[in-house]
């Protein structure tokens, strides 16, 4: 089984796969193979340069990803390009990773923060949603990162809402709390998902009325 872990930036998506990963759990970051996939050598990397000129990579052959982000920022026909030329690679590469995980793992997490945008849920098996009201997500945010809150909010306008998140997961984790609160759940859904068949979404606490369920 393949879920995918998805959030807001800032939501715990990183630390809520590594609580998996303290429990044994293979999981793989959709950012990390989207960089793996432009890296110097990598065909992709040749195609973007040969469209759109060596002023797309810096001189030690890495991707410039600021002049990239400048040529398809607004020009849709080259995002679309773009896309049609990165997609297929990161969709091959997760697969395949996800595959060597599986050998060692019960199940695996594929994590990504656009996992119903970019179609990458059509990979998985069943989706988790880590929640946290949009000021935790941009206080958690501004510091780690220590950037301005302007630049948080026009990444989080990008992002699917709070709402519309909620509403596709199929399991949730509340991150508003500490971290034991965080791991109490993260427990609870790992035993569920190795039976192979969880059927409850879990919001913090044993108290049944406030787990909702849906249909697996
Ligand atoms: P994401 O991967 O979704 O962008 P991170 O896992 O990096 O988010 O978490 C964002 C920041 O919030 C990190 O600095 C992390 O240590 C912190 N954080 C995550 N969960 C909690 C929590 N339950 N309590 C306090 N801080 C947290």
């Amino acid at each position: 089984m393949i879920i995918g872990l998805t959030g807001g930036i800032g939501s715990g998506k990183s630390t809520v796969a590594r609580a998996f990963g303290s429990l044994g759990i293979g999981w793989v970051d959709a950012d990390d193979i989207a960089r793996e996939v432009v890296a110097p050598g990598e065909p992709a990397l040749s195609a973007i340069a040969d469209r759109y000129g060596a002023g797309v990579l810096h001189g030690d052959g890495t991707l410039n990803r600021a002049a990239l982000r400048t040529i398809v920022f607004e020009d849709p026909t080259e995002r679309q390009w773009l896309e049609s030329v990165t997609h297929p690679k990161v969709r091959e590469r997760l697969l395949a990773r996800l595959e060597e995980l599986k050998a060692h793992s019960p199940y695996v997490l594929l994590v990504s923060p656009l996992l119903f945008e970019s179609g990458q849920y059509k990979l998985v098996n069943r989706t988790l949603v880590i929640d946290v009201p949009v000021d935790i997500q941009l206080q958690r945010t501004l510091e780690r990162d220590g950037v301005s809150e302007t630049q948080v909010r026009s990444i989080l306008a990008a992002q699917l809402p709070r709402e519309d998140r909620l509403a596709k997961g199929d399991d949730v984790i509340d991150n508003s709390d500490d971290h034991a609160y965080m791991m109490q759940q993260v427990i609870k859904l790992d035993q569920r998902y190795r039976t192979g068949f969880p059927d409850t979404t879990i919001i913090g606490d044993d108290d049944a009325d406030t787990c909702q369920r849906r249909p697996t």
